[in-house]
Parts: C-alpha cells; sequence; structure tokens
C-alpha cells in the first residue's frame, strides 16, 4: 500500500455524514477522503460542513460493478467504506474482488424484489477475495456490528460457554413527527413488517411479526416494550459463539409508530411489488419512502437517547453468570458532534472504527469475515475514545 491510503465511502446518507465526518477527525489513518455518491447535492452538503479540502467528492451508481471499479481506479483507493444501500453490496464487492481493495460494510445483501436478508451471497465471495489477497469486513454497524463484537468480548473475557443471548435495542428517540424512520424507510419498513425469528438448540423458529414482546428496563432510558424480530448479526453468531442454545433480538416500538404501521400495512403501502396507478406503475414502499421525512433531515429535531446492548448467560469456571453490555447515546450530543442523530451516529462511527482497524492491520486477514471473528479488544478500546462509550453490568 502506498504511504498515504486512499479512502473512498460510497452513499452519501445519514451514515455516510458520519463516516465521512468521523474519518476526517481520524485523517491521519484515512490519508485521502473520497465521498461517493448517486446525488452530489447530497455529498456536496457534507462537503461543506467539513474543513476545507478535507473531502473530495464524486458522483456513481453502485448499481453497475463496472462504475464502481472505475472509480475505485480514479482514486487508486485502497479501501471502500460501502454506506450506501444493501442493494449495492455485490456490486461493490465484486468491484473490491476485481481490483484488490479492501471492503467494508454495514448491512448484509438483500434484493431489491425480495424482502429477505442473509449472508450466503456475500459468503460465497470469500475464496475470491481470498485469492485477491483482500478483505471483506461485514455488518460493521451496531446492531449488526458493535453487538457482535460485545458478544466476542464476553465471550473472551466473562464466559467459558454462553448459553444465552439477547440482543437490545432501544431508541427512545422523539424527532416530533407522528411517523417517520431513523433510517432508510425502505429498508426499515421491510425489516420491522417481516416475519420474526430467533434460534434456539440449532433451528430457527419463526413468529408472526410483533408475536412475542417483552419490557426491558434500559439504563439512561427506562422500561419500554421491546419486540422480537429477526436481525442478521444472528445469522452470523450462531456459527461463531462456542455453546449456545439461544439467540433472539428485541427492538423498541412505541405506539404511534406501531399503529401507523399497521394501518400502512392493511392498506398495502409497504407492498414491494409494481402497482399500476394510472399511466404508471410504482412500488407503494418507494412512494411511502418519498412521502415520509429524509431521515437525513431528523437529526436536528430528535431528542432523547439510544440505548444498543447484550445480555450474555452462561457458565464460567463452573457458575452460572449473566452480563449486560451496553452504550448509551444522545440524539442532541450526536448532532452537535456530526450534524446527525444518534442512530447514524451509532452505525457510522463503528463503520469508521472497523476501517481504521483495517487501514492499521490491527484487524486485517484476506477474506470474507464477521466482526465477532476478530479480538473484540481493539474494537471496544476505540469505541471508548471514538464516541461510543460503553458499559458492563453483572446482573448475576
Ligand atoms: P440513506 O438512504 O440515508 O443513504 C443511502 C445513500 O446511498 C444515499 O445517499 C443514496 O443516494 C446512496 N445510494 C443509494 N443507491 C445508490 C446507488 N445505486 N449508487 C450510489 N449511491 C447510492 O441510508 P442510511 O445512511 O440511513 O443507511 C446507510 C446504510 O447503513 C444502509 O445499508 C443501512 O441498512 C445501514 N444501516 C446499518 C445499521 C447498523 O447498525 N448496522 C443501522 C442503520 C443503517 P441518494 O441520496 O441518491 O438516494
Amino acid at each position: 500500500m502506498k504511504k498515504r491510503p486512499t479512502t473512498l465511502i460510497i452513499g452519501a446518507g445519514g451514515v455516510g455524514r458520519v463516516v465521512a465526518h468521523k474519518c476526517v477527525q481520524n485523517k491521519e489513518t484515512f490519508g485521502r477522503i473520497v465521498l461517493a455518491s448517486r446525488t452530489l447535492a447530497k455529498c456536496e452538503q457534507i462537503r461543506d460542513e467539513l474543513p476545507k479540502g478535507a473531502i473530495e467528492i464524486d458522483t456513481l451508481d453502485a448499481d453497475e460493478v463496472r462504475n464502481v471499479v472505475d472509480i475505485i481506479e480514479k482514486y487508486d483507493a485502497d479501501i471502500v467504506i460501502n454506506v450506501a444501500l444493501p442493494y449495492q453490496d455485490l456490486t461493490i464487492m465484486d468491484a473490491c474482488i476485481a481490483t484488490k481493495t479492501d471492503y467494508l460494510d454495514t448491512a448484509n445483501y438483500e434484493h431489491p424484489d425480495e424482502a429477505k436478508f442473509e449472508y450466503k451471497l456475500q459468503w460465497e465471495r470469500d475464496a475470491a477475495f481470498k485469492e485477491a489477497g483482500v478483505m471483506a469486513l461485514l455488518g460493521s454497524g451496531f446492531d449488526p456490528g458493535a453487538t457482535n463484537v460485545f458478544c466476542a468480548y464476553a465471550q473472551k473475557h466473562y464466559f467459558d460457554e454462553i448459553h444465552y443471548i439477547d440482543i437490545l435495542d432501544c431508541n427512545a428517540g422523539d424527532h416530533g413527527y407522528p411517523f417517520a424512520t431513523n433510517f432508510n424507510p425502505e429498508i426499515n419498513l421491510r425489516e420491522v413488517s417481516a416475519n420474526g425469528r430467533y434460534w434456539e438448540n440449532g433451528k430457527w423458529i419463526e413468529t408472526k411479526p410483533m408475536e412475542i414482546k417483552m419490557v426491558w428496563d434500559y439504563p439512561e432510558v427506562g422500561p419500554k416494550e421491546s419486540y422480537l424480530l429477526y436481525h442478521e448479526e444472528m445469522e452470523s453468531l450462531v456459527k461463531h459463539i462456542k455453546g449456545l442454545k439461544r439467540i433472539r433480538f428485541f427492538m423498541t416500538f412505541g405506539e404511534s409508530y406501531l399503529k401507523h404501521m399497521e394501518v400502512l400495512q392493511n392498506v398495502g403501502m409497504l407492498g414491494i411489488e409494481p402497482v399500476k396507478h394510472k399511466d404508471c406503475e410504482i412500488i407503494p414502499i418507494e412512494f411511502l419512502k418519498t412521502l415520509l421525512p429524509d431521515p437525513a433531515t431528523l437529526g436536528e429535531r430528535t431528542k432523547g437517547k439510544t440505548n444498543i446492548g447484550i445480555v450474555a448467560e452462561g457458565i464460567k469456571d463452573g457458575k452460572k453468570r449473566k452480563i449486560y453490555i451496553y452504550q448509551v447515546s444522545d440524539h442532541e450530543k450526536c448532532y452537535a458532534e456530526v450534524k446527525s442523530q444518534a442512530v447514524s451516529y451509532t452505525t457510522g462511527v463503528p463503520a469508521m472504527i472497523g476501517a481504521k482497524l483495517m487501514l492499521e492491520k490491527k484487524w486485517y486477514k484476506p477474506g470474507v469475515w464477521n466482526m465477532e471473528q476478530f479480538d473484540p479488544d481493539a474494537f471496544m478500546k476505540e469505541m471508548n475514545t471514538q464516541g461510543l462509550p460503553w458499559k458492563v453490568l453483572e446482573l448475576q
């Protein structure tokens, strides 16, 4: 690699903004920073928030491998941080293989025409990444991302065997709108309206959307109803955590959010199949995205906190143990630092940390990897200094 690396960030949404700000804060690692996305105006806006000359900007349509190859070659990029949408994961990965460039993303591949996400097609590229001698780090956001690292940290320092994991994601932020999503509405609503799923004794068990709920008392937030969802980090964690018997994922939703979701679903507004409207075809969920507030504009209105963590239960030295590792972020503090609310912040900072560890070769091996496959200590240390301090509580 050249003495001064080049970092290419693809995607100038809420998360892309945070990644750009945080890479600039760590310029000695990231070197030349280029932000490229579909809409140049969004890149310009982010560039203008940063010190003059801190980043360069460009445009591309990342749905085509050729376009991604061209931009990687144009800037001679060493690493691509993919914070566009999950639909672009494979084209960007293939461009990285073709150009022998390291790759990182925060969400696993989804096909635009099918509301289903899984690692299969990304894991299948492991041999090609190894052959090219470059690395892909998958799911380096908060969940997936930091939550995987929390599990690896629990396994390394607190347990001989972990039997149960609950991942608990609470956003107690209030943006003042009756209904809006905190990240890309299409991705968010597809995730939330799908059937739930958890893993127990080697099998996946499917549930109806919002069928299972519990109340969890989130430190610094308070008790909140939390609903079982399927979430992608479980797919890799069941492979990599020793002795696991059950893993579940819970997310909090307010009453107003759930009421709107139900109505939108009942009237067909969450559909992903085209419908005929007068002389044109529209995809309901895409049209809904046009109507809803852009998540990138929620930042300055959002107050309150997020609390995301894991509860792990298992055995240490022959005794039962239960711990809770969590991180609390404040929407207004995040906005004051990088002009984004906490959901984008808690995703963008881990993306930057993952890329930093790769560039510094602290986390580096050719092939396609998930977060829990690396030593968690370096990542946990960076979280404490880069704006995501965490805590561990012994519950038993
Ligand atoms: P946004 O919709 O705000 O931003 C996505 C950006 O990608 C937009 O700027 C968009 O361009 C750009 N983009 C979309 N398609 C293309 C394309 N074909 N070519 C080039 N650019 C494109 O999303 P977020 O910032 O909220 O989310 C970014 C990613 O982070 C998503 O994959 C999301 O799933 C993931 N995420 C992960 C989390 C985690 O904890 N792991 C949590 C939250 C999000 P345009 O402006 O033109 O639309």
